[in-house]
């Protein structure tokens, strides 16, 4: 057999895919292109089968589907700005007051805390380490211990006390 490539006289070809054209062509020469008759053993029939049902994914998919998350991404940047813009404003010694308020009730910081459904180390962090819960939970440590957490007049406070 002649290789169509370099002409030379071969025992047996392979046939190769070069630059879109199919060659029959020698060992050495078969390099150059793709093969087309895989030496390995063939696709079981299930499998060829199944090939057509692949979905086919077209480039124009992905690219939509991109800009509609960057959108939700903005979108929830600004809603997380306007909920942070109104956080209450609180009396300078809040923390001490939390403290106190619970040390008067003889409340651990754990019962504190379960009362709160939080961790023990949150109430630890709001009495020492000033972290600042989020105003949902303000109204319940308020209503919770009987206090006041916030900066009010206080005329408002002495009104609030009933
Ligand atoms: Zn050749």
């Amino acid at each position: 057999m002649l290789c169509e490539m370099c002409g030379t006289e071969v025992e047996s070809t392979n046939r190769v895919k070069i630059e879109g054209s199919v060659l029959s062509v020698c060992p050495s020469c078969a390099r150059f292109g793709v093969a087309i008759d895989p030496p390995a053993t063939p696709a079981p029939v299930s499998d060829t089968a199944f090939q057509p049902t692949r979905p086919v994914t077209g480039a124009s998919v992905p690219v939509s589907m991109g800009d509609r998350l960057s959108a939700g991404r903005r979108r929830l940047e600004e809603r997380d700005l306007y909920r942070e813009l109104p956080e209450m404003e609180l009396a300078p010694d809040w923390m001490k007051r939390i403290r106190a308020a619970r040390e008067k009730l003889a409340w651990t910081p754990e019962e504190l805390a379960k009362k709160l459904n939080e961790k023990k180390s949150v109430v630890l962090k709001m009495e020492s380490a000033g972290f600042r819960p989020p105003d949902a939970m303000i109204r319940k440590i308020e209503h919770l211990l009987k206090i006041r957490l916030r900066a009010e007049p206080e005329a408002a406070t002495a009104a609030a006390g009933n």
